[in-house]
């Protein structure tokens, strides 16, 4: 099959998609000007800015790549204050971010439980319900999730890492803290509940196949999910995975083939909203901005005060660690406007997919 007929294609196999994610050259450049002008048509050249509050790096989980597994004693815990967490809030608040995300390691307790619900609570009140709230805080039970969303977060990130369950097993330990099944089942609970949904993967594992990669992104597809955040895998010597160091997909592929991904994911999921992953930016200065170009549509700046951003090292050269966030905010102007694309401040970003869902469900009752 020629290969504009295969970028037209309605539904793409796994073989279609191997295909795509290995095509160099004058190939790629369509591949990336198919999912550009999908981008253009359905999500428009608008980006959304989430302001990133990695608000604590204490972890009870050791997966096998993370700098702040449990098990690396190398780096300092820290746990944010209130204090530091609203007033980060209200830095993308005053800024017109349209939302924030707070992201932290994964702690299951009931004081766990209620600080972010006093979190919520104060800052939907500082922001006067302005501000549009994303957790990403692991896993929890269903019954965590819930009181989350009664005080105000409406969305909610989970990368499932692999949707191969064997290779799951290869990037964590087996026992019951790393249970893939318990992730999927989070996941659905977190669609079931009402939340926007994201997910995502990391590219360029030990041991991933490109077979593994097509199929995470028919997965992502079946999941139906409203949002996706996936990037390359990078190294941590702190960290098992680490060993695999000189057997991997040298890091310029890695980044290359996951703007592939994004690019196909683009294609298969037209109206979702993808975020251009830091991890972008820590091979390639502008990595961020060509995953806009060619596909994401959300940026993440991260405003944790600078002083904790060393601790929440997930990868060695985690970029933007020794900006303050105003720095952050003025070099993000130009990055976006050399891709075409115009920051929508004060926009929420709601995912669009998310409200074609529930307009199609209303229609059908
Ligand atoms: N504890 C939360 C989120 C914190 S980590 C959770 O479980 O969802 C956020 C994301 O960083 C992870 O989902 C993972 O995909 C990514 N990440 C962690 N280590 C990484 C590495 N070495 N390289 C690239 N991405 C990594």
């Amino acid at each position: 099959m020629v290969f504009d007929e295969l970028l037209n294609k309605d539904a793409l196999s796994v073989q279609d998609i191997v295909f795509l994610l290995q095509c160099k050259g004058d190939e790629e450049k369509k591949l990336f000007a198919k999912s550009e002008s999908v981008k253009k048509r359905h999500v428009d050249n608008i980006v959304y800015l989430r302001g990133l509050i990695e608000f604590s790096n204490l972890c009870r989980k050791d997966c096998n790549y993370c700098g702040i597994r449990k098990s690396n004693l190398n780096i300092d815990r820290f746990n944010l204050t209130d204090n530091d967490i609203l007033q980060a809030a209200e830095f993308a608040f005053k800024n017109r971010f349209g939302s924030i995300v707070l992201q932290s390691g994964e702690i299951q307790s009931l004081a766990f439980t209620k600080r972010v619900v006093k979190l919520l609570d104060k800052i939907l009140k500082l922001s006067n319900g302005q501000l549009r709230i994303t957790l990403s805080c692991g896993e929890q039970s269903r019954d965590t999730f819930r009181q989350w969303l009664e005080h105000g977060a409406t969305r909610y990130l989970l990368r499932i890492e692999t949707s191969n369950e064997d290779l799951y097993y290869k990037i964590h330990p087996h026992d019951k803290f790393h249970s893939f099944e318990e992730r999927v089942e989070a996941l659905n609970n977190l669609k079931l509940l009402g939340y926007q949904t994201g997910t995502g993967v990391m590219i360029g594992l030990p041991y991933q196949t490109y077979e593994d990669l097509a199929n995470d992104l028919l997965w992502i597809k079946k999941m139906d999910v409203d949002m996706v955040g996936m990037g390359p895998y990078l190294e941590h010597s702190g960290t098992p995975l680490y060993k695999f160091k000189s057997n991997l997909m040298p890091q310029t592929e890695r980044f290359q083939l996951s703007l592939k991904m994004i690019a196909i994911l683009r294609i298969i999921m037209k109206d979702i909203n993808i975020a251009s992953a830091t991890s972008l930016q820590a091979i390639d200065k502008m990595g961020r901005e060509k995953a806009i170009k060619i596909g994401a549509n959300v940026l993440m700046p991260n405003i944790t005060p600078g002083m904790y951003r060393n601790s929440y090292k997930l990868y060695d050269n985690k970029p933007c660690t020794d900006e303050n966030p105003e720095d952050c905010k003025s070099c993000l102007e130009w990055r976006v406007s050399i891709t075409n694309n115009i920051i929508a401040y004060g926009g929420y970003g709601d995912s669009q997919h998310n409200s074609h869902k529930r307009g199609s469900t209303l229609r059908k009752i």
